[in-house]
């Protein structure tokens, strides 16, 4: 393990678990709590009336990672999950974390199944395309950015055609999903025209 201590965090009001289907981590929390560096950490779950853990996972971090220990239905379970970085503002940088299923860049992942995972991937694990297309072209789109410096910046070493390249490639891969929303929208209003030939109450809907 590199540098940093123990330490251990407790949970703070008004954190509800109770309210929630499933326990969550959030990178801004985590952010917040200066927790996205190396160390090792607890992260505890509270129950908000009597302020007693309810549950709690072991994490340690390294530089744009954290493993996840904890014990879901009897079983030991150690999972990583990558921290990703996006540019915002005047040189800040946006903290997420990667999807571990599908590689999306998230605020919150959810455990559910035994498994952290993405609000969508938890949602989507019976159906459809949608989980096809984004997990495919974010899968492709992690491979380009690995190539990259942090941002999206090019490498000292790295001609400027093949970044032009990259970069191209990456913004094909985000067309790619917002061209699949922008179709999901037009099917789903195709959907509501359907809807109102077929029940006239639902004409000024
Ligand atoms: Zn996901």
């Amino acid at each position: 393990m590199g540098t940093g201590g123990a330490r251990n965090w407790a949970g703070r009001p008004g954190w509800r678990p109770k309210a929630e289907h499933h326990r969550s981590l959030d990178v801004r929390r985590f952010a917040a709590e200066n927790m996205l560096r190396p160390g090792a950490w607890t992260w505890r779950w509270l129950d908000p009336a009597t302020e007693q853990e309810v549950a709690s996972i072991s994490i340690i971090g390294t530089v744009g990672r954290l493993t996840l220990s904890y014990t879901a239905d009897g079983e030991a379970i150690r999972t990583e999950v990558a921290i990703v970085k996006t540019a915002c503002g005047f040189g800040g940088a946006r903290p997420w974390f990667q999807c571990p299923r599908c590689g999306s860049r998230v605020a919150k992942l959810y455990l559910r199944a035994k498994r952290f995972a993405c609000r969508h991937c938890h949602r989507m694990s019976y159906a459809s395309q949608s989980n096809d297309i984004c997990g495919r072209t974010w899968g492709k789109q992690r491979k380009l950015e690995a190539r990259l410096e942090a941002n999206w910046q090019r490498p000292k070493h790295m001609h400027l055609k093949t970044y032009a390249r990259l970069l191209a490639a990456i913004l094909a891969c985000e067309q790619a999903r917002d061209d699949w929303l922008a179709g999901a929208m037009v099917r789903l209003m195709g959907g509501l025209d359907d809807l109102r030939k077929r029940f006239p109450d639902l004409a000024g809907v």
